[in-house]
């Protein structure tokens, strides 16, 4: 037993209906309990889609179970054939389902229904949603393409095939699907990027694709595996199977776009892309590069996403925007050794997790001034009062926009520039917040360009000023709560068990660090005293403290 609140993943058999919901001529059976129709708010709420998912539920109760439910499992998969008229039918089970064994795919098997069958194995009490998915794809991939794998010993076609054959070279992208972070946009964006290059699109899967078009995946030249938590399994087993090469640079950022199409050139052996490229095609790179963006630099940023935005994220972060990551995690447990990798390179220890308690524990210690991460991280840095940009799934409704809002990409590299600043106070204030400190609108961690009010914690430090000078500190003082509001004026550190306490001159010295570096200072003072023995912080402390960890 595990006590959750949250999940950052739904269960697999959410992960296989991304992927009937994604393709089209599709349709899925699934045993499952009556109430387990709630998922498809999942596609006509948050992706906001014109039409039910293509997936027949069983909706088994109580009663159902002193029968037979086997019956009920085929009665459902025959209405679900004659009425779609699918292609290719998915058939599997819900966690609940599992557990009765009624083993709906080998019932299906046997029924001559007319179309490629798909038995699901998908062990919902280990498995999640990511892995549901890729391993859906894969099952349906293998069923469909089962007809044509080569014998053993067939030579591998070469890559430039294309050549010979007179063509323009082609490749799939694989892996966008439905409640992914911004697919349909990164695909118009991965399309236009490749026929700039002069390279066509073979097939798109799963978003968009027919059971049909999935048959065509091994006449591309190589494969662009733009998802790996979904299209990982697949790419790997066609590169196996019929030798087809896989593209796994994930074009994220600008750094990682030119890799990609670098890798693509190599693969295909076409032409080196141009060089100055980027610069001409994304604002990003200047952008960053200007003046403005200086105060930018050594930002401290965490970031916690699925393995494939966390890794993109931390690679801009560092390398084109000029931040300091101080923390790197994914809950995509599947792809946790290439996250641990990325985290080394920068001198960090990968958080992996899938507990948001966890996450928002470290978050806090970490003390950052920007958190990238998923919707979760959305709610515990707004605990924390943390700026915040969402990177990646589990997202909410507002991160499915009606405007055109890549991540990969030119313009992906855009948009991520523009939606990472955003959450940050600009330059100019937060520059004047740190010289004047007493002005009543402009208080500290007031962000002017979101036209939010002063935080709580600011506006409460605040109002014991404004009673004073409304003479009310004598009504205070006669119910003996002077002391108490002068202590709220200063808004002390709280003072944990085993932490040193503050003096008065070492809270006034904390006050005058700007905010959105006070917490991790505050840390590593208190770290720093604990460690010399010291039981008051005062502001010598303090800046013993900073020399310290300036070394
Ligand atoms: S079967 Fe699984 S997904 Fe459905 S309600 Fe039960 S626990 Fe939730």
């Amino acid at each position: 037993m595990e006590l959750t609140l949250w999940t950052y993943e739904g269960p697999p058999h959410v992960g296989a209906m991304r992927i009937a919901a994604s393709m089209e001529g599709l349709h899925y059976v699934l045993h499952a309990p009556q109430g387990d129709t709630y998922a498809d708010l999942l596609f006509t709420m948050i992706e906001r889609r014109d039409r039910r998912p293509p997936v027949t539920y069983t909706t088994f109760q109580a009663r159902d179970l002193g029968g037979d439910t086997a019956e009920l499992v085929k009665r459902s998969i025959q209405q679900a054939v004659d009425r779609f008229q699918p292609e290719a039918l998915l058939v599997g089970e819900s966690c609940t389902a599992e557990l009765i064994q009624d083993q709906p795919g080998a019932l299906a098997g046997g029924m001559n229904l007319g179309v490629p069958v798909v038995n699901l194995e998908l062990p919902a009490y280990s498995k999640k949603e990511n892995w549901g998915a890729a391993e859906t794809l894969y099952q349906l991939c293998r069923t469909l393409l089962r007809e044509q794998l080569p014998a053993p010993g067939t030579p591998r076609p070469s890559p430039d095939r294309w050549r010979a054959e007179g063509r323009r070279p082609r490749v799939n992208l694989l892996g966008p699907s439905l409640l992914g972070f911004r697919c349909r946009d990164d695909i118009k964006e991965i399309r236009g990027l490749l026929g700039e290059h002069g390279i066509d699109v073979n097939v798109v899967a799963p978003m968009g694709a027919r059971p049909a078009d999935l048959v065509r995946l091994p006449e591309a030249d190589a494969n662009v595996c733009l998802y790996p938590e979904v299209a990982g399994p697949l790419c790997s087993w066609l590169e196996r199977q019929f030798g087809t090469p896989v593209v796994r640079t994930v074009p994220i950022g600008v750094g990682a776009t030119r890799r990609f199409l670098a890798e693509l050139s190599t693969v295909l052996d076409l032409e080196a892309p141009e060089a100055n490229e980027a610069d001409l095609r994304s604002r990003m790179p200047w952008y960053s590069r200007s003046v403005d963006s200086t105060y930018l630099t050594g930002k401290r940023v965490f970031i916690f996403a699925d393995a494939t935005h966390a890794i993109a994220a931390a690679r801009i972060a560092a390398d084109e925007l000029g931040f300091t990551v101080v923390g790197l995690g994914t809950y995509s447990r599947e792809l946790a050794r290439e996250v641990r990798a990325a985290a080394k390179e920068l001198g960090l220890e990968a958080l992996i997790t899938d507990d948001y308690l966890a996450v928002e524990k470290a978050m806090g210690e970490a003390a950052p001034e920007l958190v990238l991460g998923t919707q979760m991280e959305r709610h515990s840095a707004k605990r924390l009062g943390i700026p915040c940009a969402v990177i990646s799934a589990p997202l909410h409704v507002q991160d499915v926009p009606a405007r055109y809002a890549p991540q990969m990409g030119w313009e992906g590299a855009n948009v991520i520039f523009d939606s990472w600043v955003h959450p940050l106070m600009m330059g100019l204030e937060e520059h004047l917040i740190g010289m004047f400190r007493h002005d009543f609108e402009f208080v500290e961690g007031h962000r002017s360009h979101l036209a939010e009010g002063a935080p709580p914690r600011q506006a409460a430090a605040h109002e014991p000023d404004v009673a004073a000078v409304a003479g009310s500190s004598m009504a205070a003082a006669a119910n003996g709560t002077a002391a108490a509001g002068a202590t709220a004026t200063l808004a002390p550190p709280t003072v944990t068990e085993g932490t040193a306490v503050w003096s008065a001159d070492g809270e006034a010295a904390l006050r005058k660090i700007p905010f959105f570096v006070r917490g991790k200072v505050k840390t590593n003072t208190e770290t720093f005293a604990r460690d010399h023995g010291v039981a008051a912080i005062t502001e010598e402390v303090l800046y013993d403290a900073k020399a310290h960890y300036s070394k």
